[in-house]
């Protein structure tokens, strides 16, 4: 069921340097675009791919990340945990704050680097929360044995004689 694996390039390339932007001071931004391959966000999250821009501003409190980031996903049909390629929006505006606060889950390192990769991870692991279909039209699973009815049809339920005709079947078998 799995499709070869393509190379994963390393969640490294979502660790951002902004050290110049943390000099520049307030009021300062940067734009760019993303066009990363495929890469390992997290131990259980691979993208196949995340494209579109990302704009980084400097305020008082660290820097405001904003973007409209399209990222392709392969996941699983909710009903027949086929594999389905999809592309998800994933929006983001988040305040990464610098120096790193206490208590706050995204920060700038001292470094100067500011990591997407946990933001992403969590806007993407929402965003499958909410099911994904192969299609409308998907069958699923048959219960009693496990087929994938989009692809094979079961004789489970010609198994599954209703009662009263059963009581009629040995009546008649007793004939
Ligand atoms: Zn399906
Ligand atoms: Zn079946």
């Amino acid at each position: 069921m799995k499709s070869p694996t393509p190379h994963y390039v390393s969640n490294r390339v979502l660790k951002l340097n902004v050290g110049f932007l943390i000099n520049d001071g307030p009021a300062h931004s940067h734009d760019s675009e993303f066009d990363v391959p495929a890469v390992r966000v997290a131990d259980d999250l691979v993208l196949d791919y995340i494209k579109g821009p990302i704009r980084l501003s400097r305020n008082k409190e660290g820097i405001l990340v904003q973007g409209r980031l399209r990222v392709g996903v392969t996941a699983e049909c909710d009903r027949c945990l086929d594999p389905i390629q999809q592309e998800i929006v994933v929006e983001i505006e988040e305040l990464f704050t610098y120096p790193v606060t206490a208590g706050v889950e995204f920060c700038v390192h001292e470094d100067g680097i500011l990591d997407l990769g946990p933001l992403l991870r969590a806007e993407i692991l929402i965003s499958l929360s909410q099911g994904i279909l192969c299609g409308d039209q998907c069958q699923g699973l048959c219960p009693e044995c496990g087929a994938n009815r989009n692809h094979t049809s079961c004789t489970c339920h010609l198994d599954h004689v209703d009662p009263r005709l059963a009581q009629l079947k040995e009546l008649l078998d007793r004939q």
